[in-house]
């Protein structure tokens, strides 16, 4: 089967729901195209419903939240019709765990711990404490998907992954898996660094083979639920870092959200929300997080259910030299029919980073069909 679009876009994680948002806005035949059935990438929200232990809780596999100092997501958010969903952190501070008591961390440092990249607009704003915060959504991050979702989805196409690009007489052509291809005059590939690194490589630009030295670090969440009156006291503020090494001494726990307390809605009444991040381990990383937990947050019994989510390749790192490298290959592909690379791999790893990524590979993508 052949497919003619006027821009495809592959990917349908944050960046390419926001690319695919502002293409179909401004009237361009968009088809977007993903390797997987679900939509959202690495935003996975789960809202388990209908009587049971449950019931009221809203579960994150991937990202939580973002900086409230970051615009681009809240934008999307606000032409989504969905400002109204956006809350603030209900809780702030984070702590330190020293292996024997939490201490309290300046703002920013927790961040710096777990080594995620600030942007230094953002980073100038942490200073100033008053206008630091997180923010996320109503019922969680796929409040966000949901609604572009709703809007693409007669252009969505599941389980299409792209698996080859090639000039074809005006555009491109894509090879999808399962023999199909799509005819595009443009395409944006919202794609993880390695798989546009093979694709663009293969499509005439040898440069793009540096795309593929972004390294993802495998990451474990896991997310467990307890009566309140298991805690021996509701923690304070957001949550901890561990300052331990992993597996030094056994630890399992890198870091840790409360997430009932972070923000509103996460867990029923009476309930608490924990999301431990949890280094590679020996066996069930449930039952290492709750174990440790135990200890440091006083937890009394075993928890009500508990929710892992396994990223063999989540949080991208950049070696030295990565945006000179992602530089000189958008500026070949200035050379070439319209082609845009955008995402996580290439120009930040936050949500609203990989969302202003997106919209502006489309603005590109539309000033070169002439269409702004
Ligand atoms: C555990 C975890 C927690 C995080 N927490 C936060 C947080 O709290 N705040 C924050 O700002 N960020 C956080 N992040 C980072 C953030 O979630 C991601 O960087 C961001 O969502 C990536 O968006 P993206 O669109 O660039 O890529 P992705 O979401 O990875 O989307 C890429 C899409 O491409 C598809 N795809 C892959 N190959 C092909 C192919 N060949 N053809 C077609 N489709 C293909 C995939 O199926 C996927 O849907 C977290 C990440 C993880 C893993």
């Amino acid at each position: 089967m052949a497919v003619s679009a006027t821009v495809a876009v592959a990917g349908s994680g944050l960046a390419g729901l926001a690319a695919a948002w502002e293409l179909s806005r401004a009237g361009a035949n968009v088809a977007l195209l993903d390797a997987e059935r679900r939509p959202g990438g690495m935003v996975v929200t789960e809202r388990p419903g209908g009587p049971g232990e449950k019931d009221g809780f809203v579960v994150e596999g991937g990202p939580d939240g973002f900086l409230a100092a970051e615009p681009d997501i809240q934008e999307l958010a606000r032409d989504a019709g969905i400002g109204g969903r956006l809350v603030d952190q209900l809780a702030s501070g984070s702590s330190l765990w020293t292996g024997q008591r939490l201490e309290p961390l300046a703002e920013g440092q927790a961040a710096a711990l777990l080594g995620i990249q600030i942007p230094s607009d953002v980073g100038a704003q942490l200073a100033a404490p008053l206008q630091f915060g997180f923010r996320s959504f109503a019922t969680g991050m796929l409040d966000l998907v949901e609604a572009l979702v709703a809007r693409l989805a007669p252009v969505f196409r599941p389980a299409q992954g792209v698996t080859g690009l090639a000039p074809a007489t005006r555009g491109w052509r894509l090879s999808l898996n399962g023999g199909s291809t799509v005819e595009a005059e443009a395409v944006i590939l919202a794609l993880p660094a390695w798989a546009a690194a093979r694709l663009v490589t293969g499509a005439g630009v040898p440069a793009a083979r540096h795309l593929d030295d972004v390294i993802y670090y495998p990451s474990t969440t896991v997310s467990l639920a307890y009566r309140s009156d298991q805690l021996a006291a509701a923690p304070a503020g957001t949550g901890f870092v561990s300052a331990a090494e992993w597996g030094e001494s056994g630890a399992a726990v890198r870091a840790c959200s409360y997430s009932w307390l972070k923000y509103p809605g996460r867990a029923p009444p009476g309930h608490a929300l924990i999301r431990a991040f949890v280094g590679p381990v020996d066996g069930d990383p449930a039952a290492a997080a709750h174990a440790e937990l135990a200890g440091i947050l006083g937890i009394r019994g075993s928890p009500l259910w508990s929710r892992a989510f396994t990223w063999p390749r989540g949080l991208p790192r950049y070696k030295p030299g990565h945006a000179g490298h992602v530089a000189a290959v958008r500026e070949r592909l200035t050379r070439l029919a319209p082609l845009a690379i955008a995402g996580a791999g290439f120009d930040g790893a936050g949500v609203s980073a990989c969302v202003k990524s997106g919209r502006e590979a489309a603005r590109e993508i539309l000033h070169r069909l002439g269409q702004v």
